[in-house]
């Protein structure tokens, strides 16, 4: 694969033509930037409203969107993915003329549909590979930062050098780009943001968690995995000098250590549930599923945003920066404060805790209980607890699962649906299906009859927990303890009927024990 560098790209070509940055955000803001410091003519294409403001403040001039398209040759969307259909639709196309290039920053868009420009234009990709503060302030610098170019429609006969004269514009070429198709970058993009950074999140949540139960310091425990930057100076490094390379910067004992126990951790599961990852975004299905949240008001997205939230490592992690010195200033842990502050804040024997040490530990210890579920921590607290043993549970799951198909609440809530719901339960193999159709509720053991809508993976413990309202379902979900395949919205859908099923189940359990 080539990779181009400033000598491969001539910006005369785009010198005389007038380029539009629609929106002033995050990268907007600096690829105006760049681009004008490189000589070329820029407007900003805006609402009237602060982002406005602040272009004009930075000396642009700035247009109304539609007025911004009908002056420009060069048009660089950079506009949040999610509105940019629209204002393409109704404020840019009508206003494109023959020969004019419409450049995107994600492939996303084009690749999946969404967008269908003219036949008449070219249409281009340049996409950093780096946040917005990033681009401006390495160019800045006089440094450079890779991005992916690309050309799904080439009118012009032009369109890879006018790609390439905009990324050396912005300050890319400088490090190097290279060419992929709009579909790559944004399967690439995707696969990142839902296959390798959850499976990464995972990984750090297990050891959190781990190390927790087996009793070490929570500060300890943060500081020694992520809080303390060391590692984040270490994927530096990794970008730097390579994974192997930089291994030289660790000591003997460490690159020893590393290597010869790193073979345990090749987990054939992880690459079958990337790959799963992987077709759902180039079927389209996750940018379809993705169109309908954002049609409905992406409730689904606003659960899961507070479910992440609540989660007591974001109160841990709080705590302990508040403690550290040369960590985000106060306004910044102030704004992260009023977003993560959790439903169910502090009970009052927790908030009665000092915010040192032992509150530390005790709140540590207490997340251990209630994230993980783990029966004998809840004990004490809640009379439900104690899991039933496989004969019980089977007995307990037949007669929910009678119940459930007789239950009016459930039989409303499956008016206008078809959704089959497959649980599996990991440790003990057992497994039901329950199937909400057209008012209907059909609810046996074993698996469904042909592929369900969503198929939720537990243990029996976190099962039961959640069917007696020990343990919220979302929580067990952002902690590993749940998981599913299908959609997500369909998946959470099941939680409006949540307290139905624990009534059924909790009665259910009564009977047998
Ligand atoms: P931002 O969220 O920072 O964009 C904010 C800008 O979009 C503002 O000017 C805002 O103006 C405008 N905007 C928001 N909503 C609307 C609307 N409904 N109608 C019109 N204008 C609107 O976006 P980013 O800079 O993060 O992303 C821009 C593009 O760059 C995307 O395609 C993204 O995928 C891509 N990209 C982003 C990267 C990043 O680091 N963030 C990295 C690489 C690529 P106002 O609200 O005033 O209308």
């Amino acid at each position: 694969m080539r990779i181009y560098h400033d000598e491969d790209a001539d910006l005369r070509l785009v010198a005389d033509r007038q380029i539009a940055v629609i929106g002033y955000g995050n990268q907007g803001r600096a690829q105006a930037l760049n681009l004008r410091d490189s000589g070329l003519h820029v407007l900003i294409g805006n609402r009237d409203d602060d982002y406005a403001r602040r272009a004009r403040e930075d000396r642009f001039q700035v247009l109304p969107i539609e007025a911004a398209a009908s002056e420009a040759d060069l048009l660089m969307l950079l506009i949040p993915d999610e509105v940019a259909p629209g204002i393409f639709a109704s404020e840019i196309a009508p206003h494109l003329d023959e020969g004019n290039a419409v450049v995107f920053a994600t492939g996303y868009n084009i690749a999946f549909g969404f967008i269908a420009p003219p036949p008449t234009v070219d249409v281009i990709l340049v996409a950093p590979r780096m946040i917005g503060a990033g681009v401006r302030d390495l160019y800045e610098a006089g440094r450079g930062f890779p991005s992916f170019i690309g050309v799904a429609q080439d009118h012009s006969g032009d369109a890879l050098a006018i790609a390439l004269a905009l990324a050396n514009g912005i300050g890319s070429t400088r490090a190097g780009v290279v060419e992929v198709t709009f579909a790559q970058e944004a399967e690439l993009d995707l696969f990142t943001e839902q296959c390798f950074g959850p499976a990464f999140g995972h990984v750090l949540t297990t050891a959190v968690n781990l190390l927790l139960e087996e009793g070490y310091p929570p500060e300890a425990v943060l500081l020694e995995l992520y809080m303390s930057g060391e590692f984040a100076y270490t994927l530096g490094k990794i970008a730097e000098l390579g994974l192997v390379g930089q291994s030289v910067l660790h000591s003997r004992t460490s690159q020893y250590g590393s290597m010869s126990r790193g073979v345990r951790f090749t987990l054939p599961e992880l690459r079958l549930k990337m790959m799963e990852g992987l077709e759902e975004i180039r079927s389209g299905q996750f940018a379809q599923e993705w169109a309908a949240e954002q049609a409905a008001g992406a409730p689904t997205l606003e659960a899961l945003r507070q479910a992440a939230q609540s989660l007591p490592l974001v109160q841990l992690e709080q705590e302990l920066r508040r403690s550290l010195r040369d960590m985000p200033t106060a306004a910044q842990v102030q704004q992260m404060d009023r977003m993560s502050e959790p439903e169910e804040r502090r009970s009052p024997a927790q908030g009665s805790q000092p915010t040192h040490s032992r509150g530390l530990l005790g709140r540590g210890l207490d997340w251990i209980g209630r994230s993980l579920g783990k029966p004998e921590a809840d004990a004490e607290a809640q009379p439900t607890a104690g899991t039933p043993n496989q004969p019980q549970m089977e007995e307990i799951l037949r007669r929910f699962l009678a119940q459930a198909e007789r239950d009016p609440a459930l039989q409303a809530f499956a008016q206008d649906r078809e959704l089959t719901t497959h649980y599996v339960l990991r440790d003990s193999q057992m497994e039901f299906t329950m199937c909400f159709q057209g008012g209907e509720v059909i609810a046996d053991m074993g698996p469904p009859p042909s592929p369900p809508e969503v198929r939720l993976e537990t243990d029996t413990d976190v099962l039961d927990g959640m069917f007696t309202g020990r343990i919220n379902a979302m929580r067990a979900f952002m902690s590993g303890k749940l998981s599913f395949s299908g959609e997500a919205r369909l998946a959470i859908t099941i939680q409006q009927v949540q307290d139905d099923l624990c009534r059924l189940y909790s009665q259910a359990r009564s009977a047998v024990r």
